[in-house]
């Protein structure tokens, strides 16, 4: 049986507090835990490989310079929109972010990127600049989206839909099964993670359920939204199957064909050999 954990943020425990963007804080609480140790513990159970997530541009950076010489790593780079406002405007960063993202090696995505209106750290206006940005990216390199959108998807499918040929997941799908046909009909795929286990609102179980199994990715978030019932322990890569046991349950699928179609589903999506 073999896991595949398509969003995580374990390049950022090795390394200081400078620049944080939330994720490190949360590591260095958590006594920051190797991320080898992470990986080792990861595939005891399973887990064959992540992709680490870029936040920022010099969080890409990190991600793809911890990939490199890992053998099951892979990097997404991209820019969240919680941080639109900070990178909008600096051409500079923008331009670096552009080089790394045509020249970095084992880069397999781009983003997070998207809409956040959930916290709206960054006025709508720059979220969209910097979305836009992005998706031009991806589709100028043939590279799928590891798409961040919450309380956001009227204004996400218009921008979305102007950007022809586009692949990618919609990361920690918490929407309803109307928001998933939306997704589905545009052959996107559905990220589900440790939310599941504890939400309380039954929509987000209903879409969940209903998620195709040949369209269903695995994720953690780790450090964030570790899943029930390890609550109050960091978040890492192992605990994609604590997630997977969760779903098998809740959708009706053995363990074994969630694990496996989720696997085959990242390689096909993200164009790796697992
Ligand atoms: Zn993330």
């Amino acid at each position: 049986m073999k896991f595949f954990d398509t969003h995580c943020h374990i390049h950022e425990a090795q390394y200081e507090l400078v620049g944080d963007d939330g994720v490190r804080s949360k590591w260095l609480q958590a006594g920051k835990p190797d991320p080898d140790d992470m990986l080792t513990q990861a595939k005891e159970d399973g887990v064959v490989g992540a992709i680490c997530v870029g936040t920022t541009a010099a969080d890409s950076q990190l991600a793809v310079g911890f990939a490199q010489p890992r053998s099951n790593i892979w990097a997404s780079v991209g820019i969240h929109p919680h941080e639109a406002s900070l990178h909008i405007n600096d051409e500079q960063t923008l331009l670096d972010f552009e080089n790394l993202a045509a020249n970095g090696q084992k880069i397999v995505a781009i983003g997070e990127c998207g809409l956040d209106y959930y916290y709206t750290h960054s006025p709508k206006a720059e979220q969209e600049r910097l979305l836009r940005f992005q998706l031009g990216l991806a589709q100028k390199h043939k590279l799928p989206l590891i798409l961040h959108v919450r309380d956001a998807f009227e204004d996400f499918w218009p921008i979305f839909d102007e950007y022809k040929g586009l692949s990618g997941v919609v990361h920690s799908f918490t929407a309803t099964t109307k928001e998933l046909r939306q997704a589905l009909d545009r052959g996107l795929y559905i990220g589900l993670n440790g939310i599941m286990t504890f939400t309380n609102d039954p929509k987000q179980l209903e879409a969940a359920a209903a998620v195709p199994l040949d369209k269903l990715l695995l994720e953690t978030d780790a450090p964030f939204l570790t899943p029930a019932p390890e609550r109050g322990k960091i978040c890492q890569p192992k605990h994609v199957v604590v997630t997977a046991r969760f779903l098998s349950k809740l959708r009706g699928d053995s363990l074994g064909s969630l694990a496996n179609a989720s696997t085959v589903n990242a390689a096909k999506l993200f164009g790796l050999e697992l």
